[in-house]
């Protein structure tokens, strides 16, 4: 079990903190257009303010290409923290991240007061991992708080190596996705099912191959599926498909049935001329598809073959749309899909920025038991991968 703000003193101690404020902005503007990632970080922040510490905040926000640009300055991101948090909220925009002002700001924190930190991005050293400005950062505070799991994957100097320098322990926003990634990985309820689909093809096989470890049924839908279907021999039309895959695809089956694994895949699709809403469309069966067409959902049958699998399961991790679902047209599989998940007693994670934001169109969000927050942090993890961002939190 890794330590977590609850773990550990607390009182007149300065917490630097990693958060993520990665909003998106309106491209005109730079308005704030969703503040929900603010909002999530919230329940540490109070918690260390409540509780003695004072708060030193930082994070990334895009991806400044060549040290500092404004564009990408945390200023707007200030200034909604502290209408959230009803307390002043102190920014210093530095272009080094950390600077005289920003030393002197830190040292003379007091305790229940917040310090914000300019876009830790801005430091090309930032995302090398780079010890000097990790130094840096730990030098401002007494410990080290890491709450964005977004950016656990990722080995950076304000999200892994800062840890080197401070005791580390995980904010409630991390303990979470940690607690019900790593209980879905390590000790699933079973039935234990795995729905994989969407596009990132390449990203996700790496993931089935960890998978086929521990489930009990694999569904395999969205456009993942046709380089399945691909290798097991069926015309797609011109389905997506990534063809560097067909013969991994193909291992993957004859291991899912070597281990036991149920592996599910579409019995029918929803194939339409062009990648379009309005383009005509029609149901296939699998193993018919029209060579001039392309799919873009998975069809009725299909939804129910899903759905059965679903219903017995205790444990349940959705990762990638069923289809397209961002045209209506399209969208009928990935809704019964998250409506099955909504109705399930079973423990249900949803990862992925696609899935979650497919469940949120579907006002199914809070019928799930964990959205995780990290894309690919929670995929690196449904691999099996450590994140360095986690495995450096004391234990
Ligand atoms: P997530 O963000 O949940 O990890 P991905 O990014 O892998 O999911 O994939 C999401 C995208 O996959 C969506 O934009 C969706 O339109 C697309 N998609 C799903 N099914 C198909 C399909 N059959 N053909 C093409 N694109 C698809
Ligand atoms: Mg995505």
């Amino acid at each position: 079990m890794k330590k977590t703000i609850r773990d550990i003193e607390l009182k007149g101690k300065k917490a630097v903190c990693r958060v993520d404020f990665n909003v998106p902005q309106d491209k005109e503007t730079g308005a704030i257009t969703d503040d929900t990632r603010i909002r999530a970080a919230v329940p540490t922040i109070e918690y260390l303010l409540r509780n003695g510490a004072a708060v030193i905040l930082m994070s990334h926000l895009g991806r400044p290409k060549d040290g500092p640009d404004m564009k990408y300055s945390l200023a707007p991101v200030a200034a909604r923290l502290e209408e959230i948090l009803g307390t002043p909220v102190r920014f210093i925009s530095s272009p080094v991240v950390v600077d005289d002002a920003v030393r002197k700001a830190a040292k003379e924190l007091k305790a229940g007061e917040v310090l914000l930190l300019e876009n830790v991005r801005f430091v090309p050293e930032e995302t090398k991992n780079g010890e000097a400005f990790a130094k840096e950062l730990a030098s401002l505070g007494d410990l080290f708080v890491n709450d964005a799991f977004g950016s656990a994957h990722r080995a950076h100097s304000s999200t892994a190596g800062i840890a080197a320098f401070l005791p580390a322990v995980s904010g409630f926003l991390m303990e979470k996705e940690v607690r019900f990634l790593g209980d879905a990985v390590e000790n699933p309820e079973r039935p234990f099912v795995a729905i994989l689909g969407g596009a990132k093809i390449g990203d996700k096989i790496p993931v089935i191959e960890n998978l086929l470890n521990k489930v009990d049924t694999l569904i395999v839908g969205g456009g993942m599926a046709f380089t399945f279907l691909k290798a097991k021999g069926y015309e797609i039309g011109k389905s997506l498909v990534d063809d560097e895959k067909i013969e991994l695809a193909k291992e993957l089956l004859a291991k899912a049935r070597e281990k036991n694994v149920r592996f599910l895949l579409p019995v029918d699709v929803v194939m339409a001329d062009e990648f379009a809403n309005d383009s005509p469309s029609a149901v296939y069966d699998a193993n018919a598809m029209d060579p001039n067409r392309m799919g873009l959902d998975i069809g009725p049958a299909t939804i129910r073959l899903f759905r059965g699998a679903l219903q017995e399961a205790k444990t349940v991790v959705w990762n990638g749309p069923m289809g397209v679902f961002e045209m209506d047209n399209f969208a009928k599989g990935t809704n019964k899909i998250a409506e099955a998940l909504a109705e399930s007693k079973a423990v249900t994670i949803i990862g992925g920025g696609d899935s979650a934001a497919a469940v949120k169109k579907a006002g199914l969000s809070d019928k799930m038991t964990h959205i995780s927050t990290g894309g690919g942090a929670s995929l690196e993890f449904l691999e099996g991968k450590g994140l360095p961002g986690v495995d450096c939190l004391m234990d």
